[in-house]
């Protein structure tokens, strides 16, 4: 299956010089929805995870759907303030400024494994907070999956010096 055919690029958006990678069009196609999700979970049969992570809000989407599949449990990976119980939280840096995202302090139990799935990496520095965060909540995230891979913004390889397996379905530049 070749995802780009389903993925919409915005110029410009959300400012000068970004092509913003659009999955909404991948979503709004059951075909192209499926098969994401299919791949998403192809790449990681007869792996042993225990939970599957996704980041708000995309990786909501697509890793509800994996962990589904994979039978396992969900944890959602959410911005600052938006979950109700004892949180624990990690910050990380954008262009400008910070960000914070956000688990609850029993979302996993010691020891579990977890894959995380996103719809885009870019600097990896969301991933890398999300990682950060599952470390500090006693679990380990092996594995990180992708729709898309902007292969020049070093997210690959942010992730892989902590030993985290990266796959993507497809690159940019
Ligand atoms: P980063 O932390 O730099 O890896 O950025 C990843 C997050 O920002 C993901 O949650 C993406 O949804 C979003 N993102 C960054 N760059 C783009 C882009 N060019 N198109 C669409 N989403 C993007």
């Amino acid at each position: 299956m070749d995802v780009k055919q389903f993925i919409r690029t915005i110029p410009d958006y959300p400012k000068e010089g970004i092509f913003f990678r659009d999955i909404t069009t991948l979503l709004g196609d059951a075909e192209g929805f499926r098969s994401a999700v299919d791949a998403l979970v192809q790449l990681h049969k007869g792996a042993k995870f225990d939970k599957v992570a996704g980041i708000e809000a995309h990786g909501f989407i697509l890793g509800g759907a994996v962990a589904h599949q994979l039978g396992l449990g969900f944890v959602p990976v959410r911005k600052k303030g938006k979950l109700p119980w004892t949180t624990i939280g990690q910050e990380y840096d954008l262009e400008y400024g910070t960000d914070t995202v956000e688990i609850h302090s029993d979302a996993i139990s010691a020891g579990d494994r977890i894959l995380l799935i996103d719809d885009l990496i870019a600097t990896g520095g969301t991933a890398e907070a999300a990682v950060k965060l599952f470390a500090r909540a006693g679990g380990n995230v092996l594995a990180a999956s992708f729709v898309i891979e902007l292969s020049e913004l070093g997210g690959r390889q942010r992730l892989e010096a902590l030993d985290i397996e990266v796959l993507s379905l497809c690159a940019y530049e």
